[in-house]
């Protein structure tokens, strides 16, 4: 995945990336111009539900759901379960 410099603009290419939480990714960056050699590292997390996944988003069995291990702080859950549905964290 491509990425623009922040100082230079040129492409910059992902050197690694990891995850820091079930919903956080932390990703460094190698700028490509030789004449920058910018090295910088993002982070992308934070999911908000863009387009509901499935009518009420109750059909993904729990044993389905994608957890990762090893993580010592709950992640921050994009949909929440209630008694009257699903309630979806929504971003603009
Ligand atoms: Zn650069």
């Amino acid at each position: 995945m491509a990425f623009p410099c922040p100082l230079c603009g040129a492409v910059s290419r992902v050197r690694t990336s990891r995850m820091l939480s079930a919903t956080t990714k932390e990703t460094y960056y190698n700028c490509s111009n030789h004449d920058c050699c910018h090295q910088y590292k993002t982070t992308e997390g934070d999911p908000l539900t863009v387009a509901r996944p499935i009518p009420g988003g109750q059909a993904i069995p729990e044993r389905q759901q994608r957890t990762l291990k090893g993580l010592k702080t709950p992640p921050v859950p994009a949909l929440t379960r209630t008694p009257e549905g699903v309630v979806h964290r929504v971003g603009r």
